[in-house]
């Protein structure tokens, strides 16, 4: 980033250059608003382009390429990992997909004439900003509003320490520079699922530690199930549930990991991914009023505005769900509220949950057990990859669709798909709950054949037939029309 200042008063002065803080400035800046965007570190994109969501996926599809994890099983050949593979090999498409986020970035904040600072920023009062540098304070920026987007780090261990050689965090995860053979995830949420997964398919061993029963538990029992069984069966991933560490113990290269019931795992690397805290503490917010919860994720309205008039804060910075997209949909909506921009004024509630495991996992609206949990009458229909032709064509004959209605409307409630492009397939999914469709939609709907999309189809035909079943139980008369062509 390149220091261009002309004056020390914006209309609004963003602190953080990660997804929430970049698109939050674009937006005001759209609208004809004078702009600056302090970051601390040399380049933008926060956690989405340098440590997480980008790396990540970029590590993960290189991992598929190379493993020819697709293609396993499918041509009778087993394409595993080709030996005398490096990091290298596989940081290089990482490195070039971020260098070429960077200059998206940067152009996107040329484009809008947004000034940018290099330093780490920290509120003198609820208006004044100082900017430091290698410790010296460069600046003092005051601003009609701001927004915090500092986004979150991952949140250290209790009761062990990372060394960022055998024991480390996300963030050092990347840094590696060899492959291990072995590995054990502390932590059953996305990200270790997610890092459990790669490293599986990039021919690693990998035990992951859950303290819960279930892996991403907050989603349905059948859809973690069908998760952790195919991360056992096709990745030979080991998970420990309801498993809690005794001891974290580090030896020359090697680490184990005891558990309060004995079991020892020793492994090459320890990922811990346990959770990830605000980054909050040294901004001089609480001196202000600005309110914080004890993971120091910052305090919110639904307009984004903090306690502090003219403070706003989006992104990881105020906690769950803590998604690139979600933040930056935030931030836009808060720039929108701080300057009355009768444009965007709420984060739509049909947000798209994507999970890159092996296979990947995606969800939108509501969940079986939510629609349970506050006694919403709801009925399921389903479908699988293996009735799908280019579920076959794939070899993925594990996959399914899920679809959670109304049965009074046959109003779309809810989607969870599991499978190859689940997390592209689910904006269809998305589309219809947010437009208030019903099962009708993909009844009528002609798909592409052969496509995944066409799950949907068939799940729909389920939900009807599950439907007449529940009415036949009932004794009210069935649905008028004969369900044909029901291939579940
Ligand atoms: C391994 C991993 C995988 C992920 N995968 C996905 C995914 O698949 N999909 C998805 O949607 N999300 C994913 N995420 C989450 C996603 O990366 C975050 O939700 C997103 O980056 C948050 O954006 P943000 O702008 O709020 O914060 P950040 O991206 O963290 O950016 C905050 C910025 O603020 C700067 N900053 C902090 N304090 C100061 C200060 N005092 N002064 C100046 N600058 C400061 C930081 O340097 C940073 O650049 C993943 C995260 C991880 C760790």
């Amino acid at each position: 980033m390149t220091d261009s200042l002309a004056s020390d008063h914006f209309d609004l002065v963003v602190i953080g250059a990660g997804p929430a803080g970049e698109k939050g400035a674009a937006q005001a800046a759209y609208f004809g608003k004078r702009v600056c965007i302090v970051e601390r570190a040399p380049k933008p994109g926060g956690a989405m382009v340098n440590s997480g969501t980008v790396p990540s996926k970029t590590l993960r599809e290189t991992a598929m390429y190379f493993s020819g994890f697709r293609q396993r099983g499918v041509y009778g050949v087993d394409l595993r990992v080709k030996p005398g593979i490096t990091v290298g090999d596989f940081m290089q498409r990482e490195r070039n997909v971020i260098e070429t986020e960077w200059e998206l970035i940067d152009e996107n904040i040329q484009r809008h004439h947004i000034t940018t600072i290099q330093g780490t920023a920290r509120f003198v009062d609820a208006r004044t900003l100082e900017v430091t540098r290698y410790g010296t304070t460069t600046r003092r920026l005051t601003a009609d509003a701001f927004l915090v987007a500092t986004g979150a780090r991952p949140e250290p261990p209790v009761g062990f320490a990372l060394d960022d050689e055998v024991v480390v965090d996300s963030d050092f995860l990347l840094m590696l520079q060899r492959i291990p053979a072995s590995m054990i995830v502390i932590g059953g949420g996305v990200i270790g699922c997610e890092y459990a997964c790669t490293f599986a398919a990039l021919g690693t061993r990998v035990t992951l530690i859950n303290e819960r029963g279930r892996l991403l538990s907050h989603l349905d029992h059948d859809v973690t199930d069908a998760l952790r069984r195919l991360m056992t069966a096709r990745l030979n991933v080991t998970v420990y549930g309801n498993a809690t560490i005794r001891t974290v113990e580090v030896a020359g290269r090697r680490a184990a990991v005891t558990l309060t019931d004995g079991t020892i795992i020793a492994a090459d690397l320890v990922l811990v991914a346990t959770g990830r805290i605000g980054n909050s503490a040294s901004l001089g917010l609480e001196a202000l009023g600005v309110r914080m919860d004890a993971r120091s994720f910052v305090q919110v309205d639904a307009n984004h505005r903090t306690a502090v008039p003219g403070i706003y804060a989006a992104g990881d910075v105020i906690g769950f769900p803590a998604l690139a997209s979600s933040g930056m949909e935030q931030a836009r909506v808060a720039v929108c509220h701080a300057f009355d921009l009768r444009y965007k004024r709420a984060v739509s509630s049909v947000l798209p949950y994507t999970v890159w495991t092996i296979p990947e996992l995606a969800t939108v609206g509501a969940s079986e057990e939510s629609l349970l949990a506050a006694g919403i009458p709801f009925e399921v229909g389903r479908s699988s990859y293996r009735n799908n032709a280019r579920g076959q064509i794939l070899g993925d004959v594990d996959g399914f669709v899920k679809l959670v209605f109304d049965p009074a409307t046959q109003r779309v409630l809810g989607v969870t798909i599991v499978g190859e492009s689940a997390c592209e397939l689910i904006h269809v999914g998305m589309t219809v709950i947010a437009l208030e469709g019903t099962l009708d939609f993909f009844i009528q709907a002609a798909f592409g054949v052969p496509s995944l999309g066409e799950v949907y189809k068939y799940a729909a035909y389920d939900g009807l037939q599950q439907l007449l079943r529940r009415q036949a139980r009932l004794r009210t008369p069935a649905h008028a029309e004969p369900l044909t062509d029901v291939r579940n």
